[in-house]
């Protein structure tokens, strides 16, 4: 087919030349003398990314659910017990990711419509006096839904209780793209993966950890050797690993970092809000709703559409892959069939949304859900225009 692959899928994301171009070398030696000249910068760069002075960042080859191991299995012991909602495909994955380890973990379960129950978490840490819990898990945006979670407001519910727990966030599909204040808010580690707002492949676990977690890594006894924070933090002291990093993508995440830095990361969550609120114009102008229950809990980052009776969101979005050669999110667990998702993070601007709104106007319409076509594009155009000059992203 002629013409580019429209990816418009919650990750991975679009991959930009600069970043391209950079992991596009030969190997070398991760033990070179020079090597540290490359990932001791790096490391200490990815601190603005996650907005941490005081933390210290880890990179694994891996993904973000080897982020969530390396961060449990750090600084908890068996049998500790933790706090976590399920609202979500990815919440539910690292509730199960805990039981496998064999922590005990006390879930509230709420509707896929809804972000983590700051409330309810607020009532439980007060009632625990004997402060069991020893950690609260929040995914920051659950990329299933399209539904971010209040995580300041998780560490307001932390103090006002005066409870010590850790608070872990599950930031894959936010940080680089949304707002995301590590040391603001008190996040003791933050978990992310290389494939979505850093704009690179899938194959590198990032996770941002406080002084506090870092104490506690030194008692935990659940345990792990690849992911041991201590072991690699030693290595890393002189810019190396403990084992063969992935040297190549060590070099795209530097250019990611100059680009997203570039940008600033104030101006990466405005644009990122721009472009969301776009979609979201253009949903409401196709009389359809998105998944989240709370408007101002929609996500930036990828918006999770409800398809009208009668229509099968599975269809739509094999349709917009054979026919338009577009790749949209499907619906995951009970959500499948009842939404399709549009990924909306990382190397995107008005133009290319524009695109793939107007493409799933065409699926909508070929699937049977009665869109008016371009009511969708005109609506997003519209807002982009008034939304006034875009801040320059990175090129
Ligand atoms: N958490 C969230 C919010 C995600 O969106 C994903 C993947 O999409 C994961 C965790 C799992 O990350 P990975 O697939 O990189 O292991």
């Amino acid at each position: 087919m002629a013409g580019y692959h429209q990816l418009f899928i919650p990750g991975p994301t679009n991959m930009p030349d600069r970043i391209r171009s950079a992991i596009d070398r030969p190997m070398e030696n991760h033990r070179a003398p020079d090597f540290g000249e490359l990932t001791l910068p790096l490391l200490e760069d990815l601190k603005k990314v996650f907005k941490t002075e005081h933390g210290r960042v880890f990179v694994f080859p891996g993904t973000g659910t080897g982020g969530w191991e390396a961060t449990i299995t750090n600084t908890l012991s068996p049998g500790d017990t933790v706090l976590a909602a399920r609202h979500g495909q990815f919440s539910d994955q690292w509730i199960q990711l805990c039981q496998a380890h064999g922590l005990n973990v006390r879930v509230c379960d709420r509707s896929w419509h809804e972000g983590a129950p700051v409330q309810q978490f607020a009532e439980i840490l007060q009632a625990d006096t004997d402060h069991e819990i020893k950690a609260v898990l929040t995914c920051h945006n659950e990329t299933a839904t399209g539904v971010t979670s209040d995580i300041a407001g998780v560490r307001r519910a932390l103090d006002d209780a005066g409870h010590p727990a850790l608070l872990f966030v599950d930031g894959v599909s936010s940080i680089a793209s949304l707002d995301f204040r590590m040391d603001e808010w008190g996040v003791d580690a933050a978990v992310t993966g290389s494939q979505k707002g850093f704009m690179m492949p899938t194959g590198l676990a990032i996770v941002a950890v406080s002084p506090k977690a870092l104490e506690a890594a030194k008692t935990s006894k659940l345990g792990s050797f690849y992911f041991d924070f201590q072991r690699n933090g030693m290595s890393h002291q002189n810019g190396f690993f403990p084992y063969t990093p992935a040297t190549t993508l060590l070099y795209g995440l530097r250019e990611s970092v100059n680009m997203l830095l570039e940008e600033g990361m104030d101006n990466v969550a405005a644009r990122h809000n721009r472009l969301a609120e776009g979609v979201r114009k253009a949903v409401d102008a196709w009389g359809l709703s998105l998944c989240g229950n709370d408007p101002a809990l929609h996500s930036d980052t990828v918006s999770t559409v409800m398809v009208p009776e009668g229509v099968d969101g599975g269809a739509v979005v094999r349709h917009a892959y054979e026919r338009y050669d577009m790749a949209l999110g499907g619906g995951l667990g009970p959500l499948a069939g009842k939404v399709f998702r549009i990924g909306h993070m990382g190397y995107v601007n008005e133009v290319m949304l524009l695109g793939a709104l107007a493409g799933v106007e065409m699926a909508l319409n070929d699937c049977g859900a009665a869109i008016q076509p371009g009511s969708g594009v005109a609506a997003a155009q519209n807002h982009f225009r008034a939304a006034g000059a875009a801040t320059a992203m990175a090129a």
